[in-house]
């Protein structure tokens, strides 16, 4: 059986009391490897090993920083298949999307931030009583947290601009899906990456994150799952005022007007609802329709989430596969059931597919009002709900309807109406004819529950950087 260890000033580190947790697959929910149950000590001796690597890191000229996450970069790209085959048997995913898209995605984060590193400048105010200059200086040791949805691809994201930024990282991946974070610091050793620059704990959330987050020496603490969990991390973190970024859950909305390309864009709609099981925090889970087009939407949208190819991530063919584990299987079939019980029409899907592992038919529900469970909390699943609007308020209320803020989509040729609607949907991103465009300069997150603070370029560069004003008289 295959066990993964931490990785801690560059090796590999087995857990204290050697207690292990088992690694399931999605697809059939067999174990298929073990990974390191980690614990405060596990926690301290990484967070001791990045202490120790902090001041060389921090004092490399940043064009060797750039340097090391550009030799990541290429050494990931070299193992690409491997670690693609990697996030598949560990989350369920369709292997092309993990090997077209998310790895390859996963390398590019790496490759932005080492640009990021030599780029990055800092704020000079001149004129009144003088000048004004800002040194942007590195934290020291950060946390990263991050989920199992899309593994390496947000792993990255949030270890690439600490690094940049000169900081040292303790980062603990999810333990349902920790394979590709472990071979991504079993690449790092292999290119001689500065040992104790970015270490790995693997383990539980209470046990390893908490641990974490309340370490003395934790200066900051990068975050993306649950809103649950990123309002207990709140919680602890902000007694000891710890710099928190909380990238959080969400539940989005996608309205699609009569005057839109809808019939030539519905692939793509298919696809933002649908993508990686509906395990996306950006898939638009509740579906706003004009109520001219909504019937002909609605068939032909039907027709075409029936025609997904569902089945294993292996295959090349497939396009959707299972959900990552039992627990979150048992709660979108808990939410499905709920969904009945608040009088939802299902209208394809809406149940569990009779095959070994955690398989949720693709489904499409109607009849539910804005104020249902159903049209509230996050499902995090293969399931949308249909809802038509009569006219341009009724669909900005629709759409604002929710405790959560992350992103909403707008397919619509109006252009007038839809800059309106990007000023007031209340959404810390807004798509118009597009879903998940990706551009690694703009500002990435969500208002409300969705979180606080955002990732990307220049914001992820500020979040992991100390401002020290000077001020000189001239
Ligand atoms: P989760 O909150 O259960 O776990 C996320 C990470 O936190 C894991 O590594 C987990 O081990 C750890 N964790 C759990 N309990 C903890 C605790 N008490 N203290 C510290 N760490 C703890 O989330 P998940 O189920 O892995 O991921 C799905 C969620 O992530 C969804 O809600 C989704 O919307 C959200 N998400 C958000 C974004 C975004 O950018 N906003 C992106 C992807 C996923």
């Amino acid at each position: 059986m295959q066990r993964y260890p931490h990785w801690i000033d560059g090796k590999p580190h087995p857990p204290t009391g050697d207690a292990w947790l088992d690694v399931h697959s999605p697809a059939n929910g067999e174990v298929i490897a073990q990974v390191a149950a980690g614990t405060a000590i596990d926690v301290d001796a990484a967070m001791q090993a990045a202490q120790r690597a902090f001041p060389a890191w921090s004092s490399l000229p940043n064009s060797q920083r750039a340097q090391w996450l550009e030799r990541l970069a290429d050494a990931l790209e070299d193992r690409l298949e491997e670690v693609a085959q990697a996030e598949s048997r560990d989350g369920g995913k369709p292997i092309t999307l993990a090997r077209d898209v998310e790895i390859p995605r996963a390398i590019a984060n790496l490759r932005f931030f080492a640009h990021a590193a030599t780029q990055f400048a800092s704020e000079s105010h001149h004129g009144e009583a003088g000048l004004n200059f800002t040194l942007r200086q590195p934290l020291g040791v950060v946390a990263t947290i991050s989920p199992w949805n899309l593994p390496l691809y947000l792993f990255t994201w949030k270890i690439a601009p600490a690094l940049a930024a000169g900081n040292c990282v303790v980062a603990k991946p999810s333990e349902v899906t920790p394979h590709s974070a472990t071979l991504l610091a079993e690449i790092a050793a292999g290119i001689g990456f500065p040992p104790g620059v970015f270490n790995l704990v693997h383990g539980a959330g209470p046990a390893v994150g908490e641990a974490l987050v309340t370490h003395a020496q934790t200066k900051a603490i990068s975050f993306t799952g649950s809103t649950t969990v990123g309002k207990r991390i709140a919680t602890l973190a902000a007694p000891l005022l710890k710099k928190v970024s909380l990238e959080l859950g969400g539940k989005n909305p996608s309205l699609v007007f009569a005057d839109s390309d809808w019939r030539d864009n519905l692939d793509t709609i298919v696809r933002s609802a649908f993508q990686n099981s509906g395990q996306i925090c950006l898939c638009g889970s509740r579906l706003l329709v004009e109520r001219s087009i909504h019937d002909e939407f609605r068939d032909a949208f039907v027709e075409r989430v029936k025609s997904l190819r569902v089945g294993d991530p292996a295959d090349p063919a497939t396009q959707m596969g299972p959900l990552v584990s039992q627990a979150h299987f048992d709660k979108v079939m808990r939410a499905l059931a709920a969904a009945r019980d608040e009088g939802a029409r299902v209208l394809c899907g809406g149940d569990a597919i009779d095959r070994p592992g955690w398989y949720v038919a693709p489904t499409v529900l109607e009849g539910l009002g804005p104020d249902t469970t159903t049209n509230r909390e996050e499902i995090f699943g293969p399931v949308v709900t249909l809802q038509a609007f009569d006219n341009d308020d009724h669909a900005l209320d629709l759409a604002n309807a929710s405790d959560y803020g992350l992103v909403a989509t707008l397919w619509d040729r109006d252009l007038s109406r839809a800059l309106r609607f990007a000023r007031e949907l209340r959404t810390g991103m807004v798509w118009i004819n597009t879903w998940l465009m990706r551009d690694l300069r703009t500002p990435f997150g969500g208002s409300n529950q969705s979180g606080l603070g955002r990732e990307g370029g220049a914001e992820a560069m500020r979040f992991f950087t100390e401002p020290r004003n000077i001020g000189i008289a001239t």
